[in-house]
């Protein structure tokens, strides 16, 4: 089938494309075939000896040639493996009184990317955008409709997938420190008729094994109807000798296509989630241990039958687990980590000062995606990571974290139809249906009073009028940031047209984005760094840029990636990464 063909083909892909040219996939593509149950396909990376590297490349030419050859290596080892693919793009107004650009509607994709055949990716953000091809594609633009590919996005984690020396020209700039690793930087454009979808741009290429480790440009010549979107690909050494894709960022800000519409967005991709395959024996490892009335552990030393109330906490306790379980080893849900003991001495901070001593205790987990959410799995308190990185301080941090904590002390429970294990068993991409953590009007309302009161007896209840202040800010953006104000599993901040803990905002400062001291969200992915190989999470530790134009404030805004790379295995200092939260293009380190 001709189209069939087209979406494996990187030279025919799409990443954009005008709605005449959708409308015929939409009529033709076919559905992804439907994947089993199986969620984490074990990676199976070989790496190398770092000891038995062959000598330097003693040319220019040498270097392209060893480039090349780990290239296809690359190739090679990507179709083993399934990450997960995150796209959140931001397309963008003219702001006249900020003088800047600003987010003027979201868009939201999540999925597993399988390139065994091709560049393909599992979508399962939503049950509108999962399964049937023509869900693929989203409307992004009312006036005159463009449709962005999940799957183009996923595909700008592969240069070329034939690279090869005959259809290119390569031309030496410099040598440059991306990080603490050195590299050979040089231009790369397709010579004539060497056909469609080449690369053309500028390549970063490792000075140990010769690895590109990072690659900014697009793709060239476009198909008619189509264009190729421009992109700045990361890769980080995961596994010795290793690199894999891991940010991108995409952006245009004049693309003219047809009738003089012009496009104009920006876009952060991430991947993470290689290595699931610990994750997995773990958790299989506590299905097969923890009955129902074990899980409390004081019980099992006493010998005797837990008592009706202790079973039914037990019960609800296996129900919170076996959730926890699935949604880490689909990638959702990060490891345990330095994060959650952050979240949870905040949590502790609000219980202590009322009191409060709650059975089973309280956890807290991240969960690793971008959209604006909170909720409670039994008594485990789950915030995502986006969530995380555009709360401007750490009483805003509580405010939703002890909205949370009224939930549990309020007694809302989980539905314990998720303590019997057959349950969790469904398809990756159906997560968003099968689980639902969300609850009605009335709980919300509930936990909004019960949580003031908590904080008004807690430590931040003098430091409150941020949190009002981010919430005005919410609710000021929400109309353009739909996607990323929305929750998949949880509750969203907005409830129809009401925000959570609105009492909160009487009492805070009018939003005000043209005040450059006011800062009431932060810029997505400052705050949360993870580890795409096993999800580990940590806190970034940035040095506070001083803001003197209000336009580099770019409250829940999309910004380039600026990764510091480290090389596996070197004495290096993981919170040194730090991506630039400013609107200028990044500087590179060194020379
Ligand atoms: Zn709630």
């Amino acid at each position: 089938m001709k189209q069939t063909k087209m979406l494996r083909s990187l030279y025919a892909l799409v990443t954009l494309l005008l709605v005449g040219c959708a409308t015929s996939l939409i009529g033709q593509t076919s559905p992804a075939p439907s994947p089993s149950t199986q969620t984490a396909p074990e990676p199976q990376v070989s790496t190398r000896d770092t000891a038995a590297q062959p000598a330097a490349a003693a040319s220019f030419d040498q270097v392209i040639d060893r480039a090349i050859e780990r290239e296809h290596f690359f190739m090679a080892q990507m179709k083993q493996l399934h990450p997960l693919v995150e796209t959140y793009l931001q397309n963008l107004k003219q702001d006249k009184e900020l003088d800047a650009p600003v987010p003027s509607s979201d868009v939201y994709f999540l999925g597993r990317l399988d390139m065994s055949e091709g560049t393909d990716d599992r979508t399962f953000s939503s049950p509108t955008t999962a399964g049937l091809g023509k869900r693929m594609f989203r409307k992004v633009s009312d006036q005159f409709t463009v449709n962005f590919l999940p799957l183009g996005f996923a595909q700008m984690v592969v240069l070329d997938e034939d690279f090869q020396r005959k259809y290119y020209d390569f031309a030496f700039v410099r040598r440059e420190f991306l990080g603490e690793v050195r590299c050979i930087v040089i231009d790369v454009a397709p010579k004539k008729d060497a056909g469609r979808g080449r690369f053309v741009g500028r390549v970063w290429i490792e000075d140990q094994d010769y690895n590109i480790v990072r690659f900014n440009g697009t793709y060239y010549p476009h198909p008619r109807a189509g264009y190729y979107l421009h992109f700045d690909s990361w890769r980080q050494n995961l596994r010795p000798g290793v690199w894999l894709p891991s940010l991108i960022y995409s952006e245009e800000s004049d693309l003219k296509y047809r009738l003089g519409q012009t496009l104009n967005y920006k876009a952060q991709t991430r991947l993470w989630g290689y290595n699931l395959k610990d994750l997995r024996r773990n958790s299989e490892f506590t299905e097969i241990t923890v009955d129902p009335l074990q899980a409390v552990q004081d019980q099992s030393q006493k010998a005797q039958d837990a008592s009706p109330i202790e079973a039914q906490r037990a019960w609800e306790r296996q129900a919170e687990t076996n959730v926890l379980d699935r949604l880490q080893q689909i990638g959702l849900l990060a490891p345990e980590g330095e994060i959650d003991k952050v979240l949870l001495t905040v949590v502790n901070n609000v219980m202590v000062t009322n009191n409060l001593d709650i059975q089973p205790e309280i956890r807290c987990r991240v969960l690793m995606t971008t959209p604006l959410e909170s909720f409670t799995i039994g008594h485990t308190i789950v915030v995502s990571r986006g969530m995380i990185d555009v709360l401007p301080d750490e009483a805003s941090l509580a405010m939703i974290l002890t909205h949370e904590l009224a939930h549990i002390v309020l007694g809302h429970h989980l539905n314990t139809k998720l303590a019997f294990n057959d349950r969790m068993f469904f398809p990756d991409e159906r997560t968003f249906e099968r689980m639902d953590f969300a609850r009605d009007r009335g709980e919300e309302e509930a936990a909004d009073k019960k949580a003031m009161e908590l904080l008004n007896n807690s430590p931040y209840k003098d430091k409150l009028s941020n949190a009002g202040l981010f919430l005005k800010a919410v609710q000021a953006r929400a109309p353009e940031l739909k996607n990323l104000i929305r929750a998949h599993l949880g509750d969203s901040l907005l409830n129809g047209n009401a925000t959570r803990m609105s009492s909160l905002m009487t009492a805070s400062p009018q939003f005000d984005p043209k005040k450059a001291d006011q800062v009431a969200a932060l810029p997505l992915g400052g705050r949360v760094k993870v580890d795409p190989w096993n999800n580990q999470l940590e806190l970034v530790k940035t040095k506070p840029v001083a803001i003197t134009n209000p336009a580099d404030k770019m409250p829940f805004e999309v910004t380039p990636f600026f990764p510091f790379l480290t090389r596996l295995g070197t004495a290096s200092a993981p919170e040194k990464a730090a991506p630039v939260p400013e609107k200028t293009a990044a500087t590179p380190t060194g020379q």
